[in-house]
């Protein structure tokens, strides 16, 4: 099944538990504008060559639409469909003023240069520019998007409307306007999620042990937060290489050595496992940090962690949410988990439009008395309408994206 199929799929089972009314739900189950880009970028030999982009817009009832840009060589339409519904919900339930988006082009960007780089993110903006903007459309990073590329967008589209106007993109380097503590803030956040679910499992941080699937911003964070307060991650994994030591990894050795070499290497007392291996490794925790559809129903069966706390977006196929549920299994949803990240490029849009730069301590204080809310408020909408955490995730956001839709109707 696709991205998007899932992501209708989850829709229905909760718009089903808490009696959405029809008219609101057809008006979530496609997004409001799709914007579809071809752009020429030269490329250093003097060719040209045509990359395939896309913003999908997919609502916008609770204010301007929100969420990144991916540059990876599977993005298709279905899946920055997905993607943009996920943010309208996730959006929701941290309860910040934003709709959801979301864009992508097809590339790999290690085959581009650095300038090759520079001038597809400056072309991609300006294909998308008539429709983007601080109260329109506010993009940010996602995977293999950095804050240089942001920081590049935003001055093309400073260039297009002929003024600074750092609030349409957030994620950006601090220098040009980007808030202290966005780096972290996914991790961070899904930190601060997974502490308030800790404590309703009565999980030991003691004894807990924890895998991570996928080693870039969102996953070394978290895993380097796990490491710090105490727990034993065992396993770690980027797309090359999955490593596994049951007495635990030095995590900040191997961000070091992926951050110095771009590759994990082969920490002694470790072995190597795949991917595939590592989703099935025992253990308290485990923590999708890569792409989607990581767990389905060919391996839900066999996964044997005590929790799922998923930092990546869509990594567990609805199928395998059945099953996880039926083996007692909590799946701690992404519209929740990483949260974090849109929570404070709304810090960092707040900010900007004030012009302000407010502390790292300031800005991680209320990241986490809107991750606290958020986790409350999906804990208790799990009680009351006895479902698991993800439909009680977007029962949260769909009750929020509900109301709005209905002031303005
Ligand atoms: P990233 O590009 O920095 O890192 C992705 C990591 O996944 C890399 O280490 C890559 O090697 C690894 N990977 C790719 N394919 C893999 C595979 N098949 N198996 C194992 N590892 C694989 O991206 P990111 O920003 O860390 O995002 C990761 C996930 O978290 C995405 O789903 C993204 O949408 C989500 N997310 C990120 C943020 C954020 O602020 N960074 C916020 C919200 C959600």
């Amino acid at each position: 099944m696709s991205a998007f199929q899932n992501a209708m799929r989850q829709l229905d089972l909760a718009a089903t538990a808490m009696h959405l009314p029809a008219p609101n739900l057809e008006r979530l189950r496609q997004p409001e504008r799709i914007v579809d880009v071809h752009v020429p970028v030269a490329m250093d030999d003097g060719s040209q060559r045509i990359f395939h982009g896309f913003r999908v817009q997919y609502s916008n009832a609770r204010g301007p639409y929100k969420g990144g840009l991916r540059f990876h060589p599977q993005v298709d339409l279905d899946e920055v469909k997905a993607l943009s519904f996920w943010m309208a919900v996730k959006c929701a339930v941290v309860n910040v003023p934003f709709g959801g988006g979301k864009g992508g082009v097809t590339v790999n960007p290690k085959d581009l240069s650095i300038g090759e780089l520079e001038r597809l993110s400056r072309a991609f903006i300006r294909a998308i520019a008539d429709v983007i903007g601080p109260d329109k459309d506010v993009p940010a990073p996602d995977v293999n998007t950095t804050p240089q590329i942001m920081d590049w967008m935003a001055d093309e589209y400073a260039k297009i409307v002929g003024t600074p106007s750092p609030a349409v993109i957030t994620g950006k380097t601090i220098p040009n306007g980007g808030s202290e503590g966005r780096g972290a803030a996914t991790g961070h956040g899904a930190f601060r999620v997974f502490e308030a679910f800790r404590a309703a499992h009565g999980m030991d941080p003691e004894t807990a042990t924890v895998a991570v699937q996928g080693f870039g911003n969102a996953g070394q964070e978290i895993a380097r937060l796990f490491h710090h307060h105490g727990y034993k991650v065992v396993a770690v994994s980027d797309s090359r290489t999955a490593l596994h030591d049951e007495n635990g990894l030095d995590i900040p050795a191997l961000i070091q050595a992926k951050r110095s070499t771009g590759h994990l290497g082969q920490p002694h007392g470790s072995r190597t496992v795949t991917n595939e291996e590592l989703l099935r490794l025992p253990c308290g925790v485990l923590v999708p940090s890569a792409l989607e559809n990581q767990i389905t129903d060919a391996n839900a069966e066999a996964l044997s962690c005590r929790m799922v706390l998923e930092v990546a977006n869509g990594p567990t196929a609805p199928e395998a949410d059945a099953l996880l549920a039926k083996r007692g299994i909590p799946v701690v949803p992404d519209v929740l988990v990483n949260a974090g990240g849109v929570a404070t490029s709304y810090l960092e849009w707040e900010q900007n439009r004030i012009n302000e730069h407010w502390t790292e301590a300031g800005v991680l204080t209320r990241l986490e008395a809107l991750m606290d809310d958020a986790s409350h408020a999906v804990m208790e909408a799990a009680k009351t309408y006895a479902v698991t955490y993800r439909e009680a995730a977007f029962i949260v956001g769909l009750e929020r994206i509900r109301k709005a839709q209905d002031d303005v109707a």
